[in-house]
């Protein structure tokens, strides 16, 4: 399970750009995708042996002008309660303002593990200007300039030292292990039972890596399948209308942690910014996905065109994706629901052979050169895959700096075609050398 470090602090302290300094990598898959709102509160990273996720709770919210001082806002007081780590966000150049006392106040009510990152440090003495942070009783103070990236490497270690390095990377198991996502309501725990209710269950209850979750493993068809399953999602034969807190951090973790996410999304209400901000995470982490639109029962043609119309617009950017019209409640249309998401776990562990991928790269190269970078054209010689889940395809060459992103593109159909990979994400990188 990878820790969660959650940044706090007041607007303008840094906590962005720190943000940012912690999660540069890996964002292949995301960059310049037309629809896709680019979800910058929370990301991924590495320092070492250590991946961690990172939430900054900067702009969760709207700022409340008014009263500002007296009650930090509600999602932000969730997230704080559910981090592995809180960093605590100051300005260095400022020093210690009232708001920062009444952050402080509420963080060390909150019993939670605060570190204090004094910031916008660049050019001055740490002793000096960490002094005054004392006074706010959580401990050292850690000085680092996220604008000039100083200090950032040892920030991140100070925060990751409570945790162990990954473990050996385990070999992955064989078969999909499915995390079913989406807003509250939509119908997830309806989903699951209406799932399980159909298949033998082997194995319940054992414990999985992310805080208050478990696997379910079950099999269909002699197919064998891992559900991994937070809790209040399952409510097995129960009726509960309590209506679960969503809980981001969760959310993100049970991605992370799964190969195939099944993302619901309600027939019966608008496509949402949570909606394609969870999208948006799915394609970071690139996780295979399936798409299940839930509550399509008693729905005229009419109103079934519209939604089909609106999610075509809004979600485009995950054509990728197989898409189910079901009702969860009432178990229709959901026959090829397990069918998509072995198509999904197959793509996103497809073994591409070089020969193949080779030819493939070559004959697309003969129907579309790649457009010429200045005086030279990018020369494209061999492909050879780099990785899985998501399939990753490396394209070496010479003067490959200068291919446009829509060739890239390009490529990246040509393959997803070549090699039916429905389902996955695919990247598509540039090598220049042998
Ligand atoms: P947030 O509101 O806490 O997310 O703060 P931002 O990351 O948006 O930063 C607020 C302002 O402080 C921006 O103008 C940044 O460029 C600036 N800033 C951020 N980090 C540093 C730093 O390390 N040194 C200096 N001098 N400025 C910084
Ligand atoms: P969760 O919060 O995402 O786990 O959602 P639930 O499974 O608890 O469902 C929320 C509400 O939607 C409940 O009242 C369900 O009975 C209802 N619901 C779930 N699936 C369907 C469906 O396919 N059709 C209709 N009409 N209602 C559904």
């Amino acid at each position: 399970m990878k820790p969660t470090l959650v940044l706090v602090g007041r607007p303008n302290v840094g906590k962005s750009t720190l943000f940012n300094r912690l999660t540069r990598t890996r964002d292949a898959i995301v960059a310049d995708i037309p629809g896709l709102t680019r979800d910058r509160h929370y990301g991924q990273g590495r320092v070492g042996n250590k991946p961690y996720l990172v939430m900054d709770t900067g702009g969760l919210e709207p700022v409340i002008k008014e009263g500002i001082l007296h009650a930090m806002a509600k999602q932000t007081l969730q997230a704080i309660d559910e981090a592995d780590k809180v960093m605590f966000i100051v300005d260095g150049r400022q020093g210690v303002t009232a708001h920062d006392k009444i952050i402080a106040e509420q963080l060390r009510k909150s019993g939670q593990k605060i570190l204090l990152v004094v910031n916008k440090t660049e050019g001055m003495a740490t002793a000096v200007v960490t002094a005054e942070f004392y006074e706010l009783g959580l401990g050292d103070p850690c000085a680092i300039s996220a604008m000039h990236g100083d200090n950032i490497q040892e920030l991140a270690d100070l925060a990751l030292v409570d945790f162990p390095d990954a473990e050996e990377e385990t070999p992955e198991s064989k078969h999909p292990k499915i995390a079913i996502v989406g807003r509250p309501n939509v119908g997830k725990s309806t989903l699951v039972n209406t799932l399980l209710g159909e298949e033998r269950v082997i194995a319940f209850d054992q414990p999985g890596t992310t805080r208050d979750s478990i696997y379910i493993d079950f099999t269909h068809k002699d197919k064998q399948y891992t559900l991994i399953d937070t809790a209040g999602l399952r409510r097995r034969g129960q009726v509960h209308e309590t209506v679960e807190k969503f809980s981001v951090i969760k959310t993100l973790q049970t991605i992370e942690d799964a190969n195939v996410v099944v993302l619901v999304l309600d027939a019966r209400n608008e496509i949402s910014d949570q909606d394609t901000h969870i999208a948006g995470f799915i394609l970071e982490t690139g996780r295979a996905l399936v798409i299940v639109v839930n509550k399509w029962d008693g729905l005229d043609d009419y109103q079934r065109d519209t939604i089909k119309r609106e999610l075509n617009r809004k979600l485009a950017f995950l054509s990728f994706a197989q898409l189910h019209y079901i009702s969860a409640l009432h178990g229709t249309g959901m026959k090829n629901l397990l069918p998509s998401i072995d198509t999904a776990y197959a793509a996103a562990m497809a073994h591409l052979p070089t020969p193949k991928l080779t030819r493939a790269l070559i004959a697309a190269v003969e129907k579309h050169p790649p457009p010429r970078g200045g005086m030279s054209r990018p020369k494209m010689r061999y492909a050879h895959q780099g990785g899985s889940n998501p399939p990753l395809i490396i394209v070496h060459g010479s003067m490959l700096q200068h291919v446009p992103e829509t060739y890239r593109r390009y490529l990246e159909n040509t393959f997803r075609e070549t090699f039916e990979l429905k389902g996955t994400p695919l990247r598509v990188d540039f090598k220049v050398g042998h």
